[in-house]
């Protein structure tokens, strides 16, 4: 099923998942703010990326380094300089466009068609704020285009406190802001958005190995944590794409509703970064192999994806609709380890105080240990359609027979199956089945 974007759209603002930044002031193009079961997908998201890349393994470290940086940096990586991108303007409606933009075809104005009239012109995409009172003698620096360049920069401090030994990593998730020509679609292109980024330092001729080993990894994280084999291709770059410090790159692309785009970029960066910021800040970044006794610049894979943009891959994929029995069933068949909410408490009748409080009862105990709600406000079936419709994972019923024999149902989301579980044994079973 091809999903329609504007569902998505329309779903992830009426259930709290992400509305328009600065909405009551018109909003603010491409920012986005994530609502109560947005926050939870992304942290969710945030969590599955450390486990497996921090968490799993013993040679990848983790850092938080600040977004404004010293601005020599971007000297250095080169973005001061070639972080741009080619745009053309409408001289007839004064709108602007990224020139590599499918939106534009035959280099007509895909507003008013109107052929664009001059060359594309280049804009740098960062950035600018200052630091000190006074606007003229304040220090110009960045917003971070990207997390990379703090791992970079703190390379020695990671080598002198963990003393790792080739290959090894350093993994950040944080904000990144780049002034996009083209917005839109929705959350893919942001002007703030967060990254997850791996440095991977390894020996100079183990490269190439190194580098279809973690496009394998990262393609397998996607599809292990639910999205559609089918949505989801490699496209290689080709030699004239590379970025200037790349020796190859691998992109991870998904099937959006609006074509096939990048989730996740794999590259290997040589040794430009370190040899680049060695120069630059006359410090000496290169490794030193005791056993060989040399010293040398190691070469970094550096696998780099979106938070914001895997969010919407994994919402538009998980995002059904189904008939059951005659009527419409929307539901998020999100991963169990993403899904915002794990467990929905829901009393049959609310006419009965004792159901109601042993509900409550239930949903305040359970709230320790899984992220769960409890809801009153409407009949069962459509207190369950609303569950479905946000992905929780169970829902647990208590009913009049549960005052008896200390007993609930559980409502599985996907398969739709119920089963009744004593009270005391619930938070061990759902525990169970939910892997945690
Ligand atoms: P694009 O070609 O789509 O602009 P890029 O190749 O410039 O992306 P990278 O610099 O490789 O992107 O950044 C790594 C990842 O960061 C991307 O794969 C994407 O998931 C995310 N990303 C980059 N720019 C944005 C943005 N403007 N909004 C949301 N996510 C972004």
């Amino acid at each position: 099923m091809t999903v329609d974007i504007e569902k998505v759209v329309s779903l992830s603002k009426r259930r709290g998942f992400i509305f328009q930044s600065s909405e009551i002031y018109g909003g603010l193009a491409s920012s986005w703010d994530y609502g109560p079961l947005g926050v939870e997908l992304k942290k969710n998201i945030k969590d599955a990326w450390w486990k497996e890349m921090v968490y799993a393994r013993e040679e990848i470290f983790g850092l938080d380094a600040s977004i404004l940086m010293h601005p020599k940096v971007w000297e250095a990586s080169g973005h001061t300089q070639n972080f741009s991108d080619p745009y053309l303007i409408c001289t007839d409606c004064h709108k602007y466009y990224r020139q590599d933009s499918p939106e534009v075809k035959d280099n007509r104005c895909p507003l008013c068609g109107r052929n664009f009239s001059s060359q594309a012109t280049r804009a740098n995409l960062m950035l600018e704020t200052y630091l000190g009172p006074l606007k003229e003698t304040a220090l110009k620096v960045y917003l971070r285009p990207e997390t990379a360049q703090g791992i970079f920069v703190n390379f020695t401090n990671i080598l002198f406190t963990k003393h790792p030994k080739l290959p090894f990593g350093i993994a950040q998730i944080g904000k990144a802001f780049r002034n996009e020509i083209t917005t839109g679609n929705f959350t893919f292109r942001s002007r703030e958005f967060e990254q997850m980024e791996l440095e991977y330092f390894v020996l100079p001729e183990e490269d190439e190995q190194y580098y279809e080993y973690w496009i394998s990894q990262r393609l397998n994280w996607y599809i292990n944590l639910g999205i559609k084999k089918e949505n989801l291709r490699l496209r290689k770059h080709s030699q004239d794409e590379l970025a200037h410090y790349a020796k190859a790159c691998t992109d991870i692309e998904y099937n959006f509703p609006f074509g096939w785009m990048e989730l996740e970029g794999i590259a290997n960066r040589k040794d430009f970064d370190l040899r680049q910021h060695s120069q630059f800040s006359g410090i000496d970044l290169t490794y030193f192999d005791d056993q060989k006794r040399i010293r040398f610049y190691p070469y970094i894979i550096e696998p780099s994806g979106g938070v914001d943009r895997s969010l919407l891959a994994f919402l538009i994929d998980a995002y059904r609709e189904e008939k059951v029995r005659g009527e419409k069933r929307v539901v998020l068949g999100l991963d169990k380890r993403l899904a915002p909410i794990k467990v929905a408490v829901l009393p049959l009748l609310t006419n009965r105080p004792e159901i109601v409080e042993m509900a409550k009862k239930i949903s305040g105990e359970l709230k320790r240990s899984f992220v769960t709600t409890y809801d009153d406000t409407a009949g069962i079936g459509r207190l369950y359609r609303r569950q479905d419709e946000i992905g929780t994972v169970y829902c647990v019923t208590v009913d009049v027979q549960s005052l008896e024999d200390k007993k609930v149902t559980v409502r599985d989301r996907d398969t739709m199956l119920q089963e009744r579980i004593s009270v005391d044994k619930l938070k061990e079973y759902l525990a169970e089945k939910l892997g945690m």
